[in-house]
């Protein structure tokens, strides 16, 4: 088998929780916004203290750390920028992730040590665009997420003077990489300040101006019209494929989903890239089946075999499991767990700890101050669960079913 060396696996961090989630789970790098600039609004981004903090954990394991700055910005962001860099390069952040020329510039200027790499919402797809921000400092470019495998291994190819990122998993957009003025018409939530209201995802019908409330459906199969709403991203079979068009680094998207997302999502990659690394068989339908239990739309391949799959159906998510709780440690043959979901006693759940999962029946449910209780649903509150064996610290709990 010819060798396989492991690209970057690059996880989303939409929190500080997030953030120590995929790095726990094995991420060797994680993305996140600050409180502004990042394309994330409703994720509200990590503060000052969130990111000290949070950049410190990543580089303590090995991880590194990108502040996504790649929102579009007028006069009046750019003006903000430059404390916001400086901030972050003085608290240790690897790289900027950025879309607009104007902030790749101050980047530059402001923090020369820290990396800079251009977001997939510069839609590179071409090798001239490449080499052009590769020219002006950038030393990795996010490719578009519209092109095909042989088109992303011929830009990588034609361009060796930078690395290259691509998307191995998560929603897409039936928009060029979220430029898309859907929303902000429809709701007055702009996807370009990262606000989408996601009305890509409704139910659509055409209706002729002169009959007002006589809806034609627009029919992909019986009774479904989501004619907008793209399938999510998986890349979980076709992992060697996408290490062979040179691709540096792997990206997961999904900044606003939970840290239950996070903890599967990089679990399922990470140990598919360790195996395929260690020249083990991947046990593809394992990992498929623990991207399954995650909160996403059915999957496609996206664009990289080809046309990309729009979802016949409702757009509602697949969620096989429950997220239920973050483990914040151990303690007395008990977990501690911090509330996400409600749960009870005499529920089957599990843990998934980087090291696999396990689970069984919830015997018994403490208070911290140890009053035993049936039932937990006080989101954020800390309670003991009773498990068989100890759960490392940031492991998850779901529901077992
Ligand atoms: S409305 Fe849909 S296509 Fe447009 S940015 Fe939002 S998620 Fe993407």
């Amino acid at each position: 088998m010819a060798s396989f060396t492991s690209p970057e696996l690059s996880a989303p961090a939409g929190s500080l929780d997030k953030l120590k989630v995929a790095v726990t789970f094995g991420a060797d790098a994680v993305y996140f916004g600050g409180r502004a600039f990042s394309l994330r609004a409703g994720a509200a981004g990590l503060s000052d203290a969130e990111m000290a903090e949070g950049i410190s954990f990543a580089h303590a394991r090995g991880a590194k750390a990108y502040l996504a700055l790649n929102a579009f910005m007028r006069d009046a962001d750019i003006d903000a920028l430059p404390s916001a860099i400086e901030s972050a390069a003085g608290l240790g952040a690897d790289a900027f992730i950025v879309s607009d020329p104007g902030a790749l510039a101050l980047c530059r200027k402001l923090a020369p040590d820290a990396a800079v790499h251009i977001s997939t919402q510069a839609n590179v797809m071409n090798a001239a665009s490449a080499r052009f921000w590769a020219d002006h400092g950038a030393s990795r470019i996010v490719l578009s997420r519209e092109l095909t495998l042989e088109g992303a291994a011929g830009i990588i190819r034609r361009a060796p003077c930078v690395a290259f990122e691509v998307f191995v998993h998560g929603a897409m957009c039936v928009s060029y990489s979220g430029r898309c003025l859907l929303s902000a018409a429809m709701t007055g939530r702009s996807a370009n300040s990262g606000e989408c209201a996601q009305p890509c995802r409704y139910s659509y019908a055409v209706a002729e101006e002169k009959r007002p409330g006589a809806y034609f459906p627009v029919e992909e199969a019986a009774g479904q019209s989501y004619i907008f709403n793209a399938a999510d991203l998986s890349m979980i079979s076709h992992l060697p494929e996408l290490a062979g068009t040179g691709a540096a680094a792997l990206k997961i998207e999904g900044r606003m989903k939970s840290a239950g997302y996070a903890a599967g999502a990089v679990y399922a990659y990470r140990r598919a890239l360790d195996d395929l690394a260690a020249g083990r068989r991947v046990n593809v339908a394992e990992y498929e089946s623990e991207l399954s239990k995650i909160s996403h739309r059915p999957y496609g391949t996206g664009f990289y075999f080809g046309d990309p799959l729009q979802v016949a159906g409702s757009s509602e998510y697949v969620r096989e499991r429950r997220f239920l709780g973050i483990v914040r440690g151990y303690a007395d043959g008990a977990a501690i767990v911090e509330q996400r979901g409600k749960f009870s006693v005499g529920e089957s759940a599990e843990f998934l700890t980087p090291d696999g999962a396990f689970g069984d029946t919830i015997t018994s449910i403490r208070t911290e101050d140890g009053a035993r209780i049936e039932t937990a649903n006080r989101t954020l509150e800390r309670v003991m669960v009773e498990t068989r064996r100890p759960v490392p610290e940031y492991s998850i709990l779901r529901s077992a079913e």
